[in-house]
Order: C-alpha cells, then structure tokens, then sequence
C-alpha cells in the first residue's frame, strides 16, 4: 500500500463485470466515507457502483454512521449531516436525552471473524458467518465525560449487516491486488461475493481475533501471494481504523494459475507484496503461525 492520496490507471473496463465501452467511474476501493484516499480511475461501470455503493451504505452508515458524524468522518454530503442525536438511558429505556454528537461517545463495531472457509480446507457451502461476533471499542475518555455532563451510561446502536461488511472487505481486498495486477492476471474468485451472486462471504472472507497494537496510519492494506510455482493464491490483508484496536482481515481475493501466470504475477508483485512460493514442507517450517497459512495442502480447487 501507498501512503497518501493514490491514483491508480484505469483498466480500459468495469474492474467487477468486465464491460467495455460503458461509461466508468473512478473507484474509490477503500470507500471515501472511511477515509480511503486510494483510487482507481474510470474503474467501475454504472450498474456495478450501484451494487457496490449499496452495501457500502450499510457499512457507513448502519454500523459506523454514529461514530462517523462524532468523529467527523469525511463525508460528500457533510452539510446535510444530523447535528444532535437521542440517547438512551443504559439503565433506563424509559428515559432518553437529546445531545449534539460531539459529546456523544461513540463505540466503533468491528465483526470478530475466524479464518476464511478456504484457508481452513472447508467446502464453500460451510457458512461460518453466524459465528462472526460484534466486537466493540470503547473511547472511555469520552464515556466519562458524557456520563459526567448528563448523569447516566449511553446506549449505543449498531446495525448488524454481516453480508454487507464481508462484502466490503471483499471489495476492499480486490481493490489493494489491483493497485499491481491487472484483472485478467489471475481468476477473480472474489467477484461473484463483490456482486452478490454468491452468498457465503465466510469462504473468502475472515480475520484473526489477536488485535494488533495500534498503527499510525489510518488503514493498512496489503498483498500477499502465496502457493507454488502453478498456483498463487492472492490475498489481501486489511486493517480499517487500524490506528485504533481494531482487528484485521484477509480476503482470498483470487489465484494465479500455471506457470507462466504466476511468474508474471510474481514479477509485478515484486517489492509490493510480501511472496512465499515454495513446497509445502519449506512454508509449514518457515511461516506456520501465519494466520492466512492454509490448512490443507496442496490447496484445494475453489467451489
Ligand atoms: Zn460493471
């Protein structure tokens, strides 16, 4: 990943359906809403940023909308922002109280995940997201100085919206192998889970439940290609709000095949991508811990 503003070539066509010829626009991957600042230009066709702004929405908004507005998010429509929220007792629904979002102390959500299905061997049709756990991080600065000001706990509501989240991450994860590879330089599994013609985003999807130390940045992304000489799988390593507590996921974003494939891939991955292509023996002695080791190997073809 870059630091600071990025602006990546377009690829002549809709990076999600491959359409030529229709009008693109530039594809804010890591969505602008959570402060991405990485591009790629005339990126996306019309009919994909509709399905994709969808489940963004519901992310932005549903489960990060509040802490957005108190934190002062970026946002296109900041004008039109609500300046006051109501909040409710902790200890008593009965009794609610109308405050300006900047002393409300907003919790950030985050969804505990395990490995993906892929990683862990599984079919595609195991579904291992009604596992997925909200996972939140409290400012306790803040709390005590709203419970200090209006004299009782605040609640805090979140929208659950598991196949949302898991599908921004999928889109996020795509997005990061793009800024060095071109779509038609590996088979794109991630694209059916991006447009919603797969469900099971627990496949591809997934983290690790160890929160890393904070970083200074406010989102890290990266690449890692892994397997052997015929077989690269690509996957990408996210972290969204990661200068605070927050936890870290992996999207199997898709996999270079044969061998003239992946050498390719693996000369425009060169310097970008952290790379361990080597016989099953070598990667298990050198990275067991890795959480985005796979299980099973040789790998298992994608369902
Ligand atoms: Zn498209």
């Amino acid at each position: 990943m870059s630091h600071g503003p990025t602006i990546l070539p377009s690829k002549g066509r809709c990076i999600y359906c491959g359409r030529e010829g229709a009008r693109l626009t530039d594809e804010h991957f890591l969505p602008f809403a959570l402060g991405g600042v990485h591009v790629i230009a005339k990126a996306s066709c019309d009919e994909c940023a509709d399905v994709t702004k969808r489940f963004e929405q519901d992310v932005a908004r549903g489960m990060w909308g509040d802490a957005r507005i108190s934190y002062s998010a970026p946002s296109r429509r900041k004008s039109q922002r609500a300046t006051h929220l109501w909040v409710v007792d902790a200890e008593r629904a009965d009794r609610r109280v109308k405050v300006p979002y900047a002393d409300y102390p907003a919790s950030m959500v985050f969804y505990k995940m395990h490995r993906s299905g892929f990683l862990e061997g599984l079919p595609a049709t195991v579904d291992t997201s009604s596992a997925w756990q909200f996972s939140v991080i409290i400012n306790e600065k803040r709390h005590a100085a709203f419970e200090a000001k209006y004299g009782f706990k605040p609640t805090h509501r979140f929208r659950h919206v598991p196949d949302s989240f898991g599908r921004l991450l999928a889109k996020i994860g795509y997005g990061q192998v793009l800024s060095s590879l071109d779509p038609s330089d590996f088979h794109q599994v991630c694209i059916p889970y991006i447009l919603g013609e797969k469900r099971n985003l627990s496949y591809i999807v997934g983290g690790i439940h160890k929160i890393p130390p904070p970083d200074s940045l406010g989102y890290v992304l990266n690449t890692l290609a892994f397997g052997a000489p015929d077989r690269l799988l690509l996957i990408a390593e996210i972290r969204l709000y990661a200068n605070m507590h927050s936890l870290q996921y992996h999207v199997v974003v898709g996999e270079a095949r044969g061998h003239k494939g992946v050498e390719s891939v693996l000369r425009k991955l060169d310097g970008v991508a952290e790379i361990l292509v080597g016989t099953a023996h070598d990667i298990s002695v050198s990275k067991r811990s890795l959480h985005w080791f796979p299980q099973r190997w040789p790998l298992p073809p994608f369902e």
